[in-house]
Parts: structure tokens; sequence; C-alpha cells
């Protein structure tokens, strides 16, 4: 930090019990894990958190593994350990494929994937994946557990469900049956937010998620209803257009974003036709 007498508070827990009894008894804290959203916000001053969790040392979270027919990412998984695993690729190269286009290699080496979801921001490059998954979000706190459909995980601009004295301790994923797309649209190849980013999948019904277009991940049921039901694609791009609600910044325009949806939706189902 920029202070020689620095005014912050960095709790270092030894577990995750250790973690989450912190969090309840001596909270608020803010959990910290690669800190790539964190640090930026500290020296943008815009973070006013002062307290703050170490999450750097709880190996348990950390970590990929396949449990019967779900994938199981641990929320201190890095973007890097993302792309490298072998599971993730077969089983969800649409995930290795965001995780690939987040930032750059420094940010993969130590942005996780519980900070992508626990961040919110509506260009996060993994969430509309893990929309178009259909993941569980598993919450812990000191005395329960919990799994949340990721659908239901935001409940406005960069809010969630998640309670302040819980952890996003893993993400689940069930098997998916069908091909898998994602597309992310942005400035640059590298170290570049979305303009739009969107994940699918094209199975027994499609499964269709925009990022960069609303207040939050959209998952474009409407859309989607009208794909399975045998709409034309035209049909489908003025149905998808009706379901988002970009905004003009400095990233992009609402008219930029609506045409490059449709286009995206266009390019994913002539993709995997
Ligand atoms: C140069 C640069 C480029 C970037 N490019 C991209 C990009 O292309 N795409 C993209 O999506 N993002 C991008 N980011 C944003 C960032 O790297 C990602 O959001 C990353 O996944 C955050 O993970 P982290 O571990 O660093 O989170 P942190 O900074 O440690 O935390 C982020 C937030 O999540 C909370 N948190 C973290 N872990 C947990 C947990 N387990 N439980 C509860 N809360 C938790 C923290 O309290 C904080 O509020 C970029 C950032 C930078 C600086």
């Amino acid at each position: 930090m920029r202070t020689a007498i620095s005014p912050l508070v960095l709790r270092q827990p030894r577990s995750v019990r250790d973690a989450l009894r912190m969090l309840r008894e001596d909270g608020p804290l803010t959990p910290m894990a690669g800190c790539t959203d964190i640090y930026v916000g500290l020296n943008f001053g815009a973070l006013a958190d002062r307290r703050f969790l170490n999450l750097g040392g709880l190996d348990a979270l950390r970590g990929i593994e396949v449990r019967g027919e779900v994938l199981r990412i641990g929320a201190l998984t890095t973007c890097r350990e993302i792309i490298r695993s072998a599971d993730v690729r077969r089983r969800l190269p649409m995930l290795a494929a965001a995780a690939r286009e987040i930032g750059a290699v420094q940010i993969q080496n130590r942005g996780t994937i519980g900070g992508n979801i626990a961040n919110g921001s509506p260009a996060g490059d993994t969430l509309p994946v893990l929309s178009a998954a259909d993941a569980l979000v598993e919450l812990r706190s000191i005395d329960w557990t919990r799994k949340v459909p990721f659908t239901d995980f935001y409940t406005g601009y960069r809010a969630s469900v998640r309670r302040p004295d819980e952890l996003i301790t893993a993400i689940e994923l069930p098997r998916i049956e069908g091909a898998q797309w994602f597309r992310k649209v942005g400035t640059r190849a590298a170290q570049s937010i979305s303009k739009v980013v969107m994940a699918a999948v094209r199975g027994e019904r499609p499964r269709i998620a925009l990022g960069s277009v609303a207040p939050t991940v959209v998952r474009a049921r409407r859309t989607e209803d009208a794909l399975a039901a045998g709409a034309t694609l035209a049909e489908a791009q003025r149905i998808l257009q009706e379901e988002i609600s970009p905004i003009d910044d400095i990233r992009s325009t609402v008219a930029y974003r609506r045409e490059v949806a449709a286009r995206l939706l266009a390019q994913f189902w002539t993709d995997t036709r």
C-alpha cells in the first residue's frame, strides 16, 4: 500500500473453518483471493473496505476434481489452472476458452474463479459460461453449506445472495451434452474488458448466456425457448435483442452491443449446426 503506516487490517486464517469463524465473529471482512480486482480498487481509491481476510493460504479451496458426473472447481483455482486442466478442457472447453481470454498471462496466474464470480462485474468472462453450464455456487458459513444455482446468484448490479459471513468455496458443474461455444468481443486480444461476451451450448435444448449487455450476466431464456421451438434465426435474434438491456459506456454503445449480440447468436447457431 502507498502509506507507511497502513490503516488496513489483514486477518490470516489457518484453515477454512478459521476463516469462516473470523467472518462471523470479527466481520465485516473483505475476502482477498488473487487481489487482481481488489488492488485496482484500493489503488484508485474506489474501494472503501479497510479490513481484509487473506484466503491465499487456504489450499482446501484450490483444485479441480471430477466427482461422478460433477466437475468441481475450488474457488481459489486460478484461470491458469483452469486453462491447464485436462478435465476442464475435456468436459467444459468453453470455460477454458473464457479463462484464456481473461486479462493476460499475469492476471490469469493470479485471478481466481471465485474472485471473478464474487466481483460480479457484468463483464466477468467466466460468468456467461457458468450460467450456460447451469453451475451451482457452493457457499459456506461457519454453520452451513448451501448450493445456489448460478442463475439465481446475482440479485442486481454487483449484488448477490452471498451473505457477509459466507465464502464462495467451490463451483459445481454438471456434465454437459452438446456443442459448447464461447466468444468474447473486446478491443484487443488481451487486457481488454468485454464489450459483449457470450457462452452457449447446443444440445437437446439450446442454452445461451451473455455478459456486458445488462446489469448482471443474462441467461437468454426466451431466445432459447424460441430456438427450441423451431423459430428462425432472424426471429431468435429479434427476441435476444429484446431480452438484453445494454448501456452506453466508455467501452461501447447500446446500438453496437445489440448488433454484436445478434451477430454472436448467428455465429453460434451456424458454427454448431
Ligand atoms: C489488468 C486486468 C485485466 C483484467 N481482465 C479481465 C478480463 O479480461 N476478464 C475478466 O473477467 N476479468 C478481468 N479482470 C478482473 C479480475 O482479474 C477477475 O475478476 C479475477 O477473476 C478476480 O479474481 P481475484 O482472485 O483476483 O479476485 P480478488 O481481487 O481477490 O477479489 C475480487 C472480489 O471477490 C471477492 N472474493 C474473492 N474470492 C472470494 C471468495 N472465495 N468468496 C467470497 N468472496 C470472494 C473479494 O472480496 C472481492 O470483492 C482484469 C483485472 C485486471 C487488473
